[in-house]
């Protein structure tokens, strides 16, 4: 799919997500994850990255791929020379403990206080 398409796609999806009530937006969740593999941070954000292709320190978009940390791909700006990761200037930058915050971010879409509640987001980064 191409990134036009893509962001059409996403547009779409949004708006339907957003006139569902919190228990239908639980069936989608559900059936979503029923027919699919564990979709991993990154594959939910690099598309959304590759959409805006910028740097996130002077908004240049002249980039060049700067190897790997670990899984993650870094980027160099040509015009400041400053590296990043598609995460970089995000609230998702430097966790230690990503996928606790996945489960949090779901509750909230669910808007399941009592869970959120009795978690502890600051112990998790
Ligand atoms: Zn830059």
């Amino acid at each position: 799919m191409n990134t036009k398409s893509f962001v059409s796609k996403l547009n779409q999806i949004t708006r339907a997500l957003l006139s569902m009530t919190p228990a239908q937006r639980e069936v989608v969740h559900q059936s979503i994850q029923a027919s699919c593999t564990e979709i991993t941070m990154d594959e939910l954000i690099q598309p959304l990255f590759n959409v805006l292709s910028q740097c996130p320190h002077c908004q240049s978009t002249h980039l060049k791929k700067w190897g790997k940390s670990g899984v993650i791909q870094r980027y160099r700006c040509k015009a400041c020379r400053k590296t990043f990761n598609n995460k970089t200037d995000t609230p998702l930058a430097r966790l230690h403990k990503p996928h606790i915050w996945e489960e949090y971010a779901h509750c909230m879409v669910l808007k399941l206080g009592s869970v959120v509640d009795n978690c502890c987001p600051f112990k998790w980064n």
